[in-house]
């Protein structure tokens, strides 16, 4: 049975949690980079529950996650080198692998497909558990499909909370943004979703140069046009549009909100400011939280103010435009 709502616990629950993932059933737990909502990756009823949970469709697959690079031969096959060295590397760490898949991967995991994500998170609650559990946990963000991802255990209770029974408690994720994907499986090693690990730092690792995909034809959640996205109406604009845009809201009495690394003081007491830090780190590390404070004042819109087009920026860019695909200002 699953209570109205989920308990949320710290370490003392490990012993509960391993209970609920081995007869099947969903715990989120923290990550470094934001909360997953975790299943028996050998299990497809279980896996299955997630997708029902999330709302998500059956065809975006999952990331396994492992607890020692030791595990890595069961889940994937045909390992290149340069997966051994990556592992090496950044693991444990935010950034996930596309590999081949072992035959013994469950398809329901990989979205159908052959190939399978793999990555072992930096995070003491999180290796404890993968540890403790002995095998893979599939886990997405332990959020609604498409919606604003947790880095909290708070967000996760107002997303998920009447359909799972533990959230492990972890605190603030480090990093707060999903991991850096790179897919191993073609003739060169491609960024399906950028993330903290840079495309630098892993050329530097490889020693070849990585493409970025365009994401259009790959199946995966985190690269649809529209995702990451708060329920209020929200657009990305440039600093002119965003001052344009102010006036025209307060000037028809509608609410408005701002999203920005930079102050507004002639707006103080007039719009929501939701100020960002003007450190790419910093500010992906805060954007989850602000998107979600922004998204309960009830207000009209959301206006993200752009961030710089460099590559220090290239992770926050990407979500900052998934979250706000919708709608152009
Ligand atoms: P989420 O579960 O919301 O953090 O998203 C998981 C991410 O894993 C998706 O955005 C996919 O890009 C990625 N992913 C998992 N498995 C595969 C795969 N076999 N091929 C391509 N992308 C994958
Ligand atoms: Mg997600």
């Amino acid at each position: 049975m699953i209570p109205e709502h989920a308990r949320i616990a710290g370490e003392d629950a490990l012993n509960d949690a391993i209970d609920i993932l081995k007869r099947g059933g969903l715990v989120a737990f923290p990550t470094e980079t934001v909360y997953g909502l975790g299943a028996d990756a050998r299990n497809p009823v279980a896996v299955r529950r997630i997708f029902a949970v999330k709302q998500r469709p059956a065809n975006h697959p999952l990331i396994v996650h492992l607890a020692d690079v030791s595990q890595l031969a069961q889940w994937a096959q045909a390992i290149p080198d340069v997966a051994w060295r990556l592992a090496e590397q950044f693991w444990p760490g935010p950034l996930a692998m596309i590999l081949p898949k072992h035959p013994d991967v469950p398809l329901e995991v990989t979205g159908g497909q052959q190939t399978v994500a793999l990555r072992i998170p930096d995070n003491p609650l999180a290796l404890a558990l993968l540890r403790q559990f002995g095998s893979g946990i599939a886990a997405p963000s332990a959020n609604r499909f498409n919606h604003v991802s947790p880095t909290q255990a708070a967000h996760v209770l107002s997303e998920l909370g009447d359909r799972i029974e533990l959230i492990l408690d972890g605190g603030d994720c480090r990093v707060g943004l999903e991991s850096t994907i790179v897919d191993l499986t073609g003739c060169q090693p491609r960024i399906l979703r950028p993330g903290h690990i840079s495309p630098e730092q892993i050329a530097d690792v490889i020693g070849q140069p990585v493409t970025l995909s365009n994401g259009i034809e790959t199946r995966a959640p985190g690269t649809l046009a529209l995702h990451y996205a708060p329920d209020t109406p929200s657009a990305l604009c440039t600093q002119s549009e965003l001052l344009q845009q102010v006036a025209e809201y307060l000037s028809k009495k509608r609410s408005v909100g701002i999203l920005s690394w930079r102050d507004y003081p002639q707006f103080e007491g007039r719009v929501r400011l939701q100020k960002m830090s003007d450190d790419p780190v910093a500010y992906g590390h805060d954007l989850y939280a602000a998107l979600r404070q922004l998204d309960q004042q009830g207000l009209d819109k959301i206006l993200v103010e752009a961030v710089p087009d460099d590559e220090s920026w290239l992770a926050v860019n990407d979500r900052l435009r998934k979250a706000t695909a919708a709608i152009s200002v």
